[in-house]
């Protein structure tokens, strides 16, 4: 099935990149580092192959954290801008940004994730699954 990319980029453009729709799954996750990263409430992510992705512009801008001994965190070196984050837990994709893609992208929410970690202050009114425990993965 062709489709035709999605663009997308940082607060500053100095990043851009590329991906090819179907996605794998758009989620929420209210874990705490996600919360931090991003200093937002939760993050929406959508899992994307590698080869249905490309950096357009600004590889060298790219600054890359590793949060934990599976994940690794990319931000723009410039605006500051969370972008990916890769896993050695799931080597065949990576997880981007929703919010930093081209709003038409066909990637509606599915679920919840760390549900049981989320904060107080986010009212989530949604019928979404929502899965949590230690893992962040178990139905609730
Ligand atoms: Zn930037
Ligand atoms: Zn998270």
């Amino acid at each position: 099935m062709a489709t035709s990319p999605v663009s997308g980029a940082c607060l500053c453009g100095a990043v851009r990149f590329e991906i090819e729709t179907p996605t794998l799954f758009s989620a929420h996750c209210h874990c705490s580092m996600c919360r931090r990263a991003h200093g937002a409430g939760f993050v929406t992510w959508i899992g994307v192959p590698y080869e249905r992705f490309r950096v357009r512009a600004g590889e060298d801008r790219l600054v890359r954290y590793r949060s934990s001994d599976h994940g690794t965190r990319s931000f723009c070196g410039t605006c500051g801008s969370s972008l990916f984050c890769e896993s050695t837990n799931h080597p065949g994709y990576l997880d981007i940004v929703l919010a930093n893609l081209d709003p038409t992208v066909d990637a509606p929410p599915q679920a919840h994730f760390y549900f049981d970690d989320r904060v107080p202050w986010v009212a989530i009114a949604d019928e979404l699954p929502r899965f949590g425990g230690p893992t962040g993965t178990e139905p609730r």
